[in-house]
């Protein structure tokens, strides 16, 4: 599932591809996604030239003086530029097509991802206007995180996948920023000191950048056909690593279900 550093990939991929292009057609081959493509966005999309790219979680928000796009990859979509000469293979559901003749093209095998378009603000539509603050802002930070956690009798791993809470923290990065400061992924929310909410706000902020820069190998992949775009190798220290040693202290990471998600951890290392 693409989780927020490769949202943040495929908007920087495809943005020097379309910012200050004027869309000249938009072809919707499956217009049944996760909700169906509204049927008005041909017509306002078309002739709108696109004034931003910009993301807000992992939602891309195309933003034109019309209305604005709003993208989601769901669980299996990706994004590719292309010219606009080459075949839509199964499961390239939808093209905008551009006046420098590229495509922006959405593959989406299992259909969860989403294209919508708003008029109003796109920051108040309302699968965004509830979403907390982004991971890599000030506004998220130990103070904020301590705060908004006193009450709330929840493992801290579920509290830190909750988008109310904070966008983006998906279950890698919610395992891998756990490992690294340190804390046990059980432990309640509201039991956690001010002290090792600095540690986690900060480890969360370096890995969650890692692995953006990490995505930035992975650019030129938005303008071929086959290929990943947006999907990355990235460097686990724990997830998906169960049974394996402990890269701190050797000894066997533990997996364990929570919220319906698998949560990997060292016993020893976490606490
Ligand atoms: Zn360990």
């Amino acid at each position: 599932m693409p989780e927020l550093p490769e949202v943040e990939t495929s908007r920087r991929g495809i943005e020097p591809y379309i910012l200050k292009q004027t869309v000249t057609d938009v072809i919707i081959r499956q217009k049944k996604l996760r909700w169906t493509i509204p049927s008005t966005l041909k017509s306002q999309l078309t002739s709108q030239l696109i004034r931003q790219v910009d993301r807000r979680g992992k939602y891309i928000l195309l933003r034109t003086d019309a209305g604005t796009v709003i993208i989601h990859l769901g669980m299996s979509g990706s994004l590719r530029i292309l010219d606009k000469s080459v075949a839509a293979e199964k499961h390239d559901h939808i093209d905008i097509c551009f006046s420098n003749n590229k495509v922006l093209r959405l593959r989406d095998p299992r259909r969860f991802g989403s294209v919508l378009w708003t008029k109003a603000d796109p920051l108040k539509h309302k699968l965004i206007a509830k979403l907390g603050p982004e991971p890599l802002s000030d506004e998220f930070s130990a103070d904020y995180l301590f705060s908004s956690s006193r009450n709330r009798k929840v493992a801290i791993k579920t509290f830190l996948m909750n988008s109310h809470v904070v966008v983006g923290v998906g279950n890698i990065y919610a395992n891998e920023s756990l490992f690294s400061a340190g804390i046990n992924p059980k432990r309640l929310a509201n039991k956690i000191s001010l002290p090792r909410y600095e540690k986690l706000v900060e480890d969360i902020k370096v890995i969650l950048q890692r692995s953006i820069e990490q995505g930035g190998t992975t650019l030129r992949d938005f303008t071929q056909q086959d290929g990943k775009p947006g999907y990355f190798q990235q460097t686990l220290a724990v997830y998906g690593r169960a049974s394996e040693p402990c890269i701190q202290c050797g000894k066997p990471v533990k997996q364990i279900t929570q919220a319906q998600r698998s949560t990997f951890y060292c016993t020893h290392c976490q606490n």
